[in-house]
């Protein structure tokens, strides 16, 4: 009769906004970034033509039709980059999770050690009418960008914030001052992505309760430097 074989089913996967799609060999397939937008990375074989399709003068009735080709066949990495507005960074227990969790619906771990963070949050925060999207990078410390504690996996992360809120912490518990701590993010960051140095940053100095303004202003640090205090409210509400 008249029929051909039948096309594959199509397999579409859903995936998150901020997904990148890359070959075997690391090469860019395609990147998702916006809402709906679909890509076709692997087409299905068309069927076989049916055997109505070889009749011809001297073959009236065709008993053979042709075999459907096979899809192709690829492997796929897929890879997620968070799409946030602002990127939290900071080292280890700067405050970077009680921070998201006092401004945003995100519940982030908290604790007082250290990596508690080991997937990246992202919180909403409400800023009048508008709403902007605020990712918690877990703790980098110095050597992440060379693979050093968790921060490597993460800062991949920040690779598509729009800017940075670096977090400070000028507790006697952190091992660096707060100002080292500024220039050992800020190469961290330049070192595995000489843009991200580049992005535009605010500068905030977390758990703002246990220091004075005179301890804050002899720390070196800029004068428009903005102060936050997750646990008293400090600064949350500019
Ligand atoms: P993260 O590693 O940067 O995510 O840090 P966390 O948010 O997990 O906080 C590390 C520790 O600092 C926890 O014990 C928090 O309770 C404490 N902490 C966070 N914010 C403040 C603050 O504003 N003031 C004080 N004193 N401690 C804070
Ligand atoms: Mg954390």
């Amino acid at each position: 009769d008249l029929r051909h074989g039948g096309h594959g089913e199509d397999l579409e996967l859903p995936v998150p906004i901020g997904t990148s799609v890359r070959d075997e060999e690391g090469r860019l397939v395609a990147d998702l970034l916006e809402p709906g937008q679909r890509v076709l990375v692997a087409r299905g074989g068309k069927g076989g033509r049916g055997n109505a399709s070889f009749v011809s003068p001297n073959r009236r009735a065709p008993t053979f039709a042709e075999q459907g080709e096979y899809g192709e066949e690829s492997m796929l990495r897929l890879e997620l980059k968070m799409l946030a507005d602002a990127a939290l960074i900071g080292y280890p227990n700067a405050g970077k999770s009680t921070l998201i969790s006092r401004v945003s619906a995100a519940k982030p771990k908290i604790a007082d050690y250290p990596f508690t963070t080991l997937v990246p949050n992202l919180g909403v925060v409400s800023v009048g009418e508008r709403e902007l999207v605020l990712a918690d990078i877990p703790g980098l410390i110095e050597g992440a960008a060379a693979g050093k504690g968790l921060g490597h996996e993460f800062l991949r992360h920040t690779e598509r914030a729009r800017a940075l809120v670096v977090l400070l912490d000028p507790s006697p518990l952190q091992t660096d001052p707060p100002m080292r701590q500024l220039e050992v993010l800020i190469s961290e960051l330049a070192e595995h992505d000489p843009a991200l140095a580049a992005r535009p940053r605010v500068v905030v100095l977390s758990k703002a309760e246990l220091v004075t303004e005179d301890e804050i202003t002899s720390l070196g640090l800029d004068d428009d430097i903005m102060s936050v205090s997750a646990l008293t409210g400090i600064g949350l509400d500019d």
